[in-house]
């Protein structure tokens, strides 16, 4: 029951003019189960032109029937849900529930968003003179160009959609090749809510290649990626060349700071479940863990207990709580992180291997006592490995969560109220959540800082990068 994929390009799903197409693959079995179209320059050359159409059509949609589109989106998406998150299991690899509880959040991004459409106020400033009326106006930036990763199919796409099309605006999503068929299934939610054609466009192919046509454009006023940070600076710095507005959503390598007074048993149980959700491939993941001295063997026992309970397995099996990584070089690389921690002399408590000979499966993985030049440390372990090392005191402690340039999701866990205080202002990220996991609503902020990036993909402030203000001034005379 897994489909191929086309590309939906001027309100119809379309075989690339070139026919060519990429296979897809189950990262739980191995096995070819699709394949998605890969668009070409003719390919992007048409979305181009329908996306212009479709920006002048969008932007004069008043934002109330914009709002009632995309509420009709969210609530096919519930009804689909179940259906829709099979097939994100069978090309990504997550557990069901996981996949889910993914197209339920998505539906509630589009409630928030369409929320958002109607409050795009402008302001009305007081002039100097009795007859001029000086106001501000928040319209539409223009046509998006939307670049989005394998990790979250769906979640990464509604985010950026949901906004540009709250805004007015319309939008190329260029979609992950390695899980192309859930995306497709949200994109045919809000074409079966009514939005018009050209105002969504989803393509597939070559990353490189279509971000470096569809950067340039003249059709194409703001950029938004989610990725790597090498990644997110070429198309920044293209997007900078250009002139075009960019948010980019980076890399991560988040501290856990756990002090002596924490709550031991909820820090181990909640970070467990937030450090391999995804298989750990999620750029707020808990990454460093650091550990205050007093309690470092302590937490140790309770986090590795806590890990040996995880279920590895396909992630249509029932009970199963952990997937295979998406891509097989993930392993390879996890693999790789986790031998040259070991040389260094950091010590396995749990997992520490690849799993099976078929699947990208690699067992949720402990590393105590691991040293500041193991690799992994610095570098961004895009998956299941946890990183754990004591610390002194509070300075000590700040000073190694801010040692380097990411700088997007921190977590910490104290009862000290001074402590808990000092943190928001001390450690250097985006996001930092104390005594509990509470990222990725869509109504608080979501985005980095340093190299992880700028610009919110949640909360109040989302909205405004889809948004120019212009400035307009009237005497009356
Ligand atoms: P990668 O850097 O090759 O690719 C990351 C993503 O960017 C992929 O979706 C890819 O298709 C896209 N991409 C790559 N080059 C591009 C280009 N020139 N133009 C447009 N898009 C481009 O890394 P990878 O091996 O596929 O993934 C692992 C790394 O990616 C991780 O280390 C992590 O930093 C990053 N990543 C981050 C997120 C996130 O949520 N921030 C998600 C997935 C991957």
């Amino acid at each position: 029951m897994y489909s191929n994929t086309q590309l939906y390009i001027d309100g119809e799903w379309r075989d690339a003019q070139s026919g060519k197409t990429l296979a897809v693959t189950n990262p739980a079995t191995d096995e070819t189960i699709g394949h998605v179209a890969h668009a070409g320059q003719a390919d992007l050359d048409l979305a181009l032109a329908a996306t212009e159409r479709g920006f002048n059509i969008w932007r004069q949609t008043s934002a109330y029937q914009r709002a009632n589109m995309m509420r009709q989106a969210a609530a096919l998406l519930r009804e689909r849900a179940a259906q829709i998150a099979t097939l994100m299991t069978q090309e990504q690899g997550k557990p069901l529930a996981q996949a889910k509880v993914e197209v339920l959040g998505a539906a509630d991004v589009i409630d928030w968003f369409a929320g958002e459409a109607s409050r795009t106020y402008g302001q009305i400033i007081p002039a100097r003179q009795q007859d001029v009326q000086q106001q501000t106006l928040k319209l539409p930036v223009g046509p998006v160009a939307a670049f989005t990763p394998w990790n979250f199919p769906i979640n990464q796409i509604v985010r950026k959609l949901s906004a540009a099309l709250a805004a007015g605006c319309s939008i190329i999503i260029k979609g992950p090749e390695e899980t192309p068929a859930s995306p497709a299934a949200l994109i045919q939610a809000f074409a079966d809510a009514g939005i018009p054609a050209g105002v969504i466009a989803l393509v597939y192919g070559t990353p490189a290649e279509v971000s470096e046509y569809l950067i340039p454009h003249p059709t194409i006023r703001k950029i938004s990626f989610t990725g790597s940070t090498r990644v997110g600076k070429h198309l920044a710095a293209l997007a900078g060349q250009h002139m075009k507005k960019a948010t980019m959503e980076l890399g991560g390598h988040a501290p856990v700071l756990i002090f002596d007074d924490a709550d031991l048993d909820a820090a181990a149980k909640e970070l467990a479940a937030a450090k391999f959700r995804n298989a750990g491939q999620v750029c707020i993941a808990p990454t460093r863990f650091l550990i205050q001295q007093g309690v470092y063997d302590e937490f140790v026992e309770k986090f590795t207990a806590a890990v040996r309970e995880i279920n590895v397995g396909n992630g249509l099996d029932d009970g199963v709580t952990m997937g295979p990584m998406v891509l097989g070089r993930s392993v390879d690389a996890i693999e790789a992180f986790v031998q040259d921690a070991i040389a260094q002399g950091a010590k396995v408590t749990t997992g520490g291997k690849r799993l099976t000979d078929k699947g990208n499966f690699f067992a949720p993985t402990v590393l105590r006592d691991v040293p500041l030049n193991a690799r992994a440390m610095s570098e961004e372990p895009f998956g299941p490995v946890a990183l754990l090392r004591p610390f002194n005191d509070y300075h000590e402690a700040i000073a190694e969560a801010n040692r380097l340039p990411y700088g997007l999701a921190a977590y910490a866990y104290s009862r000290n109220i001074a402590t808990v205080n000092a943190l928001g202002r001390d450690v250097e990220s985006g996001m930092l959540t104390i005594n509990h996991i509470g990222f990725g609503l869509p109504e608080t902020p979501f985005g980095g800082v340093k190299d992880s990036g700028h610009g919110t993909e949640g909360g109040s402030e989302a909205i405004e990068s889809y948004l120019e203000t212009r400035f307009v001034t009237v005497a009356g005379r």
